[in-house]
């Protein structure tokens, strides 16, 4: 199970960011202020942090300063959320190596959890096997460049058809390629 720190001094939306990443199964730790934040942080290791700018005690530039001070080299995907796009701040934050820069004016929340899915890389995944005689598989197949019998050319074993859910565009795009159930070790 993923974990991902909410510190946003907005109980509302820390609230709501708290619902939307339980519903993707994580483990959400919160903090409404920086010192709270930068506790949590070190004690339980997040995956992913969401900190906000306007944070009580350190604020959100200055936890992430301290969070990169910690990490030099093994970087934690950190967001910086403000309420409003200020550009020095957004310059600032890009400079500290954010991740990403949201603002409540322009993204919601569902779009965040999404962007931290595609950080993560936690896309879903599907392993579908074939009949490749059945309706279009051989015009698929043929369209893939592939050879009809869909063996693998290394260990001979039947093709499947892989799907991969591309986040980038939306919930409901897939990518699709033909793989080895044996030697791609593909997620
Ligand atoms: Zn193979």
């Amino acid at each position: 199970m993923k974990k991902v720190l909410i510190a946003i001094n907005n109980e509302f939306l820390r609230e709501t960011y708290f619902q939307l990443f339980i519903e993707k199964n994580f483990e959400v730790l919160k903090a409404k202020d920086g010192k709270e934040a930068w506790g949590i942080f070190q004690e339980s290791q997040p995956d992913v942090s969401i900190v906000d700018i306007s944070l009580p005690e350190i604020n959100g530039l200055d936890l992430l300063k301290k969070i990169r001070e910690k990490q030099p080299f093994n970087k934690t995907p950190v967001i910086v959320f403000s309420q409003l796009e200020k550009k020095e701040e957004r310059m600032k934050a890009m400079d500290l190596e954010a991740n990403d820069f949201v603002t409540a004016a322009a993204t919601t929340p569902a779009e965040v959890v999404r962007r931290v899915l595609i950080i993560l890389g936690e896309q879903k995944s599907y392993r579908i096997a074939i009949q490749k005689n059945m309706m279009n598989a051989k015009e698929l197949i043929t369209d893939f460049g592939l050879t009809y019998d869909l063996k693998c050319k290394t260990c001979g074993n039947d093709l499947i058809l892989y799907l991969i859910r591309d986040l980038s565009k939306g919930e409901d795009y897939f990518k699709i390629s033909f793989i080895c159930p044996e030697c791609d070790s593909r997620p």
